[in-house]
């Protein structure tokens, strides 16, 4: 059964189960230090999976990223329309997380969440210096494009693979070859996004079963009004606010596009970065949902780094909940700060683990907030960066889709055929004929038939 279940399947059973074990460790106790789960199997044979497996779609970011947005924009076709499309998307993000954190602070204040509420410090939180908002601008030309694409800094990137687009076309016709070798090796890179995938469910299943086990939900008990309201604002805006953009603005369907998304979100929800996920999202948008990849390539990546709609939730709420226990009382100019702070921390900060504490720090010293508050929701911010996370790529998409549609650079039938980019599957084997002639270029090579016909002349 297992064998003939499509990949979504086995990825989601993976998930739930690895959640179930990774509770069952948790509240029987076997996660103990020192036990043998704990040493062997959490910290020993699941740490490793995990890792092994979070490594490999990082492995893919950079190339990817470089050679399909070099690919996207030679495949434009016209220059202006790069930039047409990269002001509305930059519009679009931009609204769409002002929206999401105006939902978080309007649901906190309705609920009146931390109101009242006496919970003793935990830990001191030591606030981590995000990155100046001024290096992050100056930061985009990178000033040696390696060492940029060493340390995955993807606004540089994605400067520097348009540049090279550009002049590509400058160079026009000569440059054929080079373009049809930029697509091949485009393929070749979504085949090892093909591959990985296959390997999903072993990951997703390890991730999980560890993230619980040594987080259990024990927490979240504790700071319920704070987890249900970030939750609740998380679930309304990508299913009901995201969605009615998505209709508004593009007309395609709901159902198909949260069909095709659940694999993307899955693997948001495992690795909490949005930016380890772009292969997986660029594989879904452009094969299974038929955007063109002169628009993906650019609105993925430019997505993963500055459009993280949950995370500005998670900031919208964790504002009013720590506001509230310190009885802070915060005006709308206040508010209107965090709403803009919010924005602007979510463009320069990366889509990693974790990083959306280190925004919320940002904001909350703007607007006077004592930043040790942040100790407060600490323990529990692990696992709801798992599901904010999810909401971050799930936005990343719609407006991706909204952006292609009205470009029309969406290929309708991929989108509305349910089997689209399903059937590639790495199954170990591959075709015997390709795997001959293939190895027949390099027997024969330049120095092989060919080299003898081009010296018979
Ligand atoms: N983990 C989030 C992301 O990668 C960012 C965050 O909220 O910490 O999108």
């Amino acid at each position: 059964m297992w064998k003939n279940m499509g990949l979504t399947g086995k990825i989601m059973i993976a998930m739930t189960l690895g959640m179930l074990l990774g509770l069952f460790f948790n509240y029987s106790g076997l996660n103990g230090a020192g036990g043998f789960v704990n040493t062997y199997l959490t910290n020993g044979l699941f740490e490793i999976i995990g890792k092994l497996f979070v490594n490999s779609l990082k492995m893919l970011v950079v190339p990817l990223v470089l050679i399909s947005l070099i690919c996207g924009v030679c495949g434009i076709g016209d220059i202006r329309l790069l930039g047409r499309i990269g002001t509305k998307t930059f519009f679009i993000y931009m609204m769409t997380t002002a929206i999401a954190i105006a939902t978080a602070i309007g649901l906190g204040s309705l609920f009146g969440i931390g109101k009242g509420m006496n919970i003793p410090m935990k830990a001191d939180f030591e606030a981590k210096a995000p990155p100046p908002l001024i290096d992050v601008f100056s930061n985009i030309i990178p000033s040696n494009p390696i060492s940029a694409m060493a340390n995955g800094d993807m606004l540089s990137i994605i400067f520097f693979a348009i540049l090279v687009g550009i002049s590509i076309l400058m160079v026009g016709k000569p440059a054929k070859g080079l373009v049809q070798s930029l697509e091949l090796i485009n393929e070749v890179i979504l085949k090892m996004v093909t591959i990985i995938m296959n390997l999903a469910p072993y990951g997703v299943f390890v991730l999980l079963a560890k993230a619980m086990a040594d987080l259990g939900l024990d927490l979240i008990w504790s700071l319920l009004g704070y987890v249900a309201v970030l939750v609740g604002s998380l679930f309304f805006h990508f299913f009901v606010t995201m969605m009615i953009i998505l209709k508004v603005m593009s007309g395609l369907s709901i159902k198909t596009f949260l069909t095709k998304m659940r694999e993307v979100q899955i693997f948001a929800f495992s690795t909490s970065s949005s930016n380890a996920t772009i292969p997986v999202t660029l594989r879904t948008v452009t094969k299974r949902m038929g955007v063109n990849n002169s628009v993906a390539s650019f609105t993925i990546p430019f997505g993963a780094t500055i459009n993280m709609d949950g995370t500005a939730i998670m900031q919208g709420t964790a504002t009013i909940f720590i506001a509230n226990i310190y009885g802070i009382d915060l005006g709308p100019m206040q508010y209107l700060t965090v709403i803009l702070m919010s924005v602007l921390a979510s463009v320069g900060t990366a889509g990693v683990p974790g990083v959306g504490l280190i925004m919320l720090s940002m904001v909350f010293a703007q607007v006077g907030l004592p930043v040790e508050g942040i100790a407060l929701i600490l323990g529990v911010d692990r696992i709801l960066d798992m599901l904010r996370t999810a909401v971050n790529v799930g936005g990343d998409v719609a407006v991706t889709a909204i952006v292609a549609k009205s470009e029309g650079k969406m290929d309708l039938a991929i989108y509305n055929d349910p089997e689209a980019g399903t059937k590639e599957v790495f199954d170990g084997h591959i075709n015997p004929e390709d795997e001959r002639e293939l190895s027949n270029v390099f027997e024969d090579g330049l120095m092989g038939s060919e080299y003898d016909d081009i010296n018979k002349h």
